[in-house]
């Protein structure tokens, strides 16, 4: 099976595919298209060929879109990198995801370079470091400038459906990230199944200001020209850029995660925009107080769970099951059996917590690393590692196994505490985690940073705490801080907030 694009191109070649909102710029599907043909055309004249593993490393910009696209002309498997990474947590993603040949920018090159020398080992005669490969102008020493090189004509790859299009990494909350292989069938599944439940427009706007290596960010521009939606990039979360954007460009939908939504209710009033229909919200647990502000500024807010091994969404909520159902992520996707089971495997009844494992055409195959394939995937789907469960056909997510809890034998799931917390007017933010105790095993502790000009004091949030949890669940320690310490992903780095309160 081709790529879309030229296909869309045939159909709709004036339509908008994509907008540059750092610059105010257009490409036609017929531009883009030309433009992604001539991007694989270098690539291939630089020796890219099917198979090859394509490292990507660009910020939310076209050069990374074509990039993306241009990958997919070619039958080369995309390996996309996040700019922010350090050299070094990019040269092990690199080795372990044999990457064959790296794009970069300027804003990325000396990076690129460093990652590069440092995954090829010791520089023996046969170590040659990954050719790196530049969209900007490049010295021609160490980087290929890619436009200085003219196009080879390419033959669109006819891709197999169980091939591997993408290598994404998971975020490594939870340990060595992991790159997941997707496979051209777990994204067209993911693309339709996800249409099932948010619907289409004919005019369909996509806004995307998140980082291109993460699915979030990345389905919706693999999904442009299957969609026939126009995308618009931002290449940075600027609260108010994006608001101005998504009015500016009549945007219909976006993908955000809790802190980028606050974010933006900070920078607007009332209706945040007119034509905006659906803002996917998921890649962490939403608070009770962020779904109640949607809900009052009616923000159609889609609360959606999901992760890298399954091509983004696994079940979406609509905006009435928000309303209706605090905290739920919903309903599976079609075709998506989602489960809650026991350390055995059985599932769990109704309203009784367990592991979410999941099964269905999105879900990956596995990772490149053969033991985490064989601890995470068996007959039942992949267990998840998050805690969840479901009532009246809906879902909620808890936590994560890793994260749970158990004091004197007590389960005690600490999104749960953390919420209460948060519903503390004094409070901006709490995390709540498990730290030793030679009593019960573990108790619970919490770090909480007080909003602004106020100073709660620990009486006051276990008097909070305890008219909201049971007692077992009640912190025993409160420690305070100006912020919680997050990993470079921007999850809540647990393995510090614990060190901070044991
Ligand atoms: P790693 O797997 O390397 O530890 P990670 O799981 O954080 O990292 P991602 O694939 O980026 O990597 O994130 C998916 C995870 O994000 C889910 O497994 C879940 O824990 C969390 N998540 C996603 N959506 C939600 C949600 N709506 N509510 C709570 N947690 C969510
Ligand atoms: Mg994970």
């Amino acid at each position: 099976m081709r790529g879309p694009l030229a296909d869309r191109a045939a159909v709709t070649p004036d339509a908008t595919a994509l907008i540059d909102a750092n610059r105010d710029e257009r490409w036609s599907v017929a531009d883009l298209d030309s433009a992604v043909g001539r991007t694989a055309g270098r690539l291939a004249t630089l020796g890219v060929r099917p198979g090859d593993r394509l490292g990507s490393l660009l910020p939310t910009c076209p050069a990374a879109v074509r990039v993306i696209h241009a990958a997919v002309r070619l039958g080369a498997t995309l390996v996309p990198l996040g700019p922010r990474l350090t050299p070094d947590e990019l040269a092990v993603r690199i080795a372990r995801a044999d990457v064959t040949t790296l794009v970069c920018d300027a804003t990325t090159e000396a990076e690129a370079v460093a990652a590069v020398d440092a995954a090829s080992g010791d520089g023996g005669a046969n170590d040659v470091p990954v050719p790196v490969v530049s969209v900007d102008d490049a010295d021609a020493g160490r980087v290929t400038a890619l436009d200085a090189h003219s196009p080879e004509s390419v033959v669109p790859h006819d891709w197999a459906l169980d091939s591997t299009l993408l290598v994404p990494f998971t975020s490594g909350t939870t340990g060595r990230p992991k790159g997941v292989r997707l496979t051209l069938r777990n994204v067209l599944a993911s693309a339709v199944a996800s249409v099932f439940r948010l619907g289409l427009r004919r005019d369909e706007t996509w806004h995307v200001a998140l980082p291109l290596h993460h699915v979030g960010g990345l389905t919706p521009v693999l999904r442009m020209p299957l969609y026939g939606m126009t995308v618009v990039l931002r290449d940075s979360f600027d609260a108010g850029a994006v608001a101005a954007d998504l009015e500016r460009y009549d945007v219909t939908a976006t993908s955000l995660v809790p802190t980028t939504l606050s974010r933006l209710l900070d920078a607007t009033d009332g209706d945040v925009s007119p034509a905006l229909r659906a803002v996917l919200l998921g890649g962490a647990p939403a608070t009770g107080t962020l779904l109640d502000r949607c809900i009052e500024r009616s923000v159609p807010v889609f609360p959606t769970y999901g992760m890298t091994e399954t091509a983004s969404q696994i079940a979406t909520a609509t905006p009435g099951e928000a309303a209706s159902h605090p905290g739920t992520v919903g309903r599976s996707l079609f075709w998506t059996d989602l489960s809650v089971r026991d350390d055995g495997g059985t599932e769990r009844p109704p309203g009784e917590t367990g592991e979410l494992v999941v099964s269905g055409p999105t879900v990956s195959p596995g990772y490149l690393d053969a033991e985490a394939t064989a601890a995470a995937f068996d007959d039942d789907g992949l267990r998840t590692g998050d805690v969840g469960y479901r009532e009246d056909g809906l879902f909620w997510v808890v936590g994560r196994t890793d994260d749970l809890i158990v004091t004197g034998g007590e389960n005690v799931a600490p999104a749960e505490v953390a919420d209460a917390l948060r519903d503390h007017p004094d409070v901006a933010d709490a995390a709540v985690v498990g730290v030793p105790d030679a009593e019960w095993g573990e108790r619970v502790a919490a770090l909480v940073v007080p909003r602004a000009g106020t100073d709660p004091t620990a009486s006051a949030l276990d008097d909070h705490c305890r008219a909201r949890l049971a007692g077992y669940k009640v912190p025993r320690t409160i420690g305070f801080g100006d912020e919680l310490p997050r990993t470079a992903s921007g999850t809540v780095d647990r393995a510090a907030v614990r060190d901070r309160l044991s």
